[in-house]
């Protein structure tokens, strides 16, 4: 292990990271500081987690206060923050109850069994099926996993789930092709937050709803990234008129915090036994009543309406950055959820040209400008802040990532 000033590089963490790793000291509203006390205005959010930014003694002092009081009871009792948070999370559509966990990717399991419980009591064994779709991301536990189609995530670690099929995303007449009563779930996202952000488009979202109604299969709307308002909408669903029947939630969810959400209805519900799905940590009273401050923040109609008309100001500070340089690809993404596709400096240029540049642009953002930055899928780079973000400093974003392309190229 060796260290710079704001550096270290091979700690004993796994291969499965970087080798090198920036070092953060603290942070306030949407700027992070290293230990060697640069600071960096952060489009990254903890990729999108960081909703409400950093050092909020608000929530710091919600969680201090629970966690002097009771941390951890297990689910064989529950608590005032469980009971709150689940009330409200309930009412926000049409749910019967919430499952909590720890992570994304048991959200997704979670959705992914409910379905097979469903299927296999309504329509028989048989129906057990998957349907995902090419770019999405669900996770890295195996059922997750198995409904993420890309060969580096998957290819080490099969065999994987039996049963599931993989459509291309926002191919209407494929789905229809494809669908019938042997599948449980089809598990989607209206933009592809991992994948290359793509947005599903309201023929689609329309197509999925019809086909899920037509032979009894549950829309499970992964809303992991671009849930609690992050698109402009309080879900993405809203946004495009996909009507799920579940839907997953984590990253905003307890600001940094460990949980995640399962919002099923009461047609699932009302048939699960007790015992037959469960969790140690999930939505204890610490994350829950955090969670239930942030859900409150989060859900405000005026936050909401400003959350759009800022990513509208990002997609137009965007639009205008690409006019200038040829080498820029298509706006992308919803409301702060958003990206623009890097095409290479000369045509011809092979995948690698693109992915060295792509890996130049972010390190050079970073160390020259104090800008972090992400990437979605090969060729995107993907901005993320804090919802709390200002105009300013979404401009002062596009500013630095425009030096960034004057220096290098
Ligand atoms: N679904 C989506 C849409 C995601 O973006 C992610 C994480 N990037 C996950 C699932 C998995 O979440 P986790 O890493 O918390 O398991």
């Amino acid at each position: 292990m060796n260290r710079t000033e704001n550096t270290v590089t091979n700690p004993p963490l796994p291969n499965n990271y970087a080798s090198e790793f920036l070092i953060i000291k603290d942070g306030k509203g949407v700027w992070l500081r290293d230990i060697s006390g640069k600071k960096y205005l952060d489009f990254t959010g903890g990729i999108a987690v960081n909703a409400l930014g950093y050092g909020r003694a608000d929530l710091a002092e919600i969680a201090y206060k629970q966690m002097k009081s009771v941390t951890h009871t297990s689910n064989l009792f529950t608590t005032e923050p469980v009971l709150q948070l689940a009330v409200k999370m309930v009412r926000s559509w049409n749910f019967s109850a919430v499952h909590f966990s720890n992570s994304g990717s048991e959200a997704n399991e979670t959705a992914i069994k409910y379905a097979r419980l469903y299927s296999s009591r309504v329509k028989g064994k048989d129906s057990h099926k998957l349907l995902c779709f090419s770019n999405g991301f669900h996770g890295r536990t195996l059922g997750a996993l198995s409904c993420t189609p890309k060969a580096k995530y998957q290819e080490p670690f099969m065999p994987l789930l039996p049963g599931v099929t993989i459509a291309e995303y926002n191919n209407t007449e494929q789905l229809l092709e494809l669908a019938d009563s042997t599948y449980a779930g089809i598990i989607v996202e209206v933009v592809q937050g991992e994948g290359g952000l793509d947005s599903m488009t309201e023929d689609f979202a329309r197509a999925l709803n019809e086909t899920c109604k037509k032979y009894d299969i549950l829309l499970i709307a992964d809303e992991i990234q671009t849930g609690l308002s992050r698109t402009g909408t309080f879900y993405a669903s809203e946004g495009v008129g996909l009507q799920p029947d579940i839907i997953t939630l984590a990253k905003p969810l307890a600001g940094g915090l460990p949980l995640s959400a399962t919002l099923i209805p009461d047609k699932v519900n009302d048939l699960i036994h007790v015992g037959e799905h469960g969790t140690t940590f999930g939505g204890g009273p610490v994350t829950t009543a955090v969670a239930s401050k942030i859900w409150d923040i989060l859900s405000d109609k005026d936050f909401i309406e400003e959350v759009k008309q800022k990513g509208d100001y990002l997609n137009k500070l965007l639009s205008d950055l690409k006019s200038r340089h040829g080498f820029l690809g298509s706006v992308k993404g919803k409301g702060l959820l958003a990206g623009i596709r890097y095409r290479g400096r000369a045509k011809g240029k092979d995948d690698k040209a693109v992915q060295d540049d792509i890996q130049r642009i972010m390190s050079t953002a970073r160390e020259e400008e104090g800008l972090l930055i992400l990437r979605s899928g090969t060729d995107v780079l993907r901005f993320a802040p804090p919802l709390i973000i200002s105009r300013e400093e979404l401009a002062l974003g596009v500013e630095k990532l425009e030096s960034v392309f004057k220096k290098i190229f």
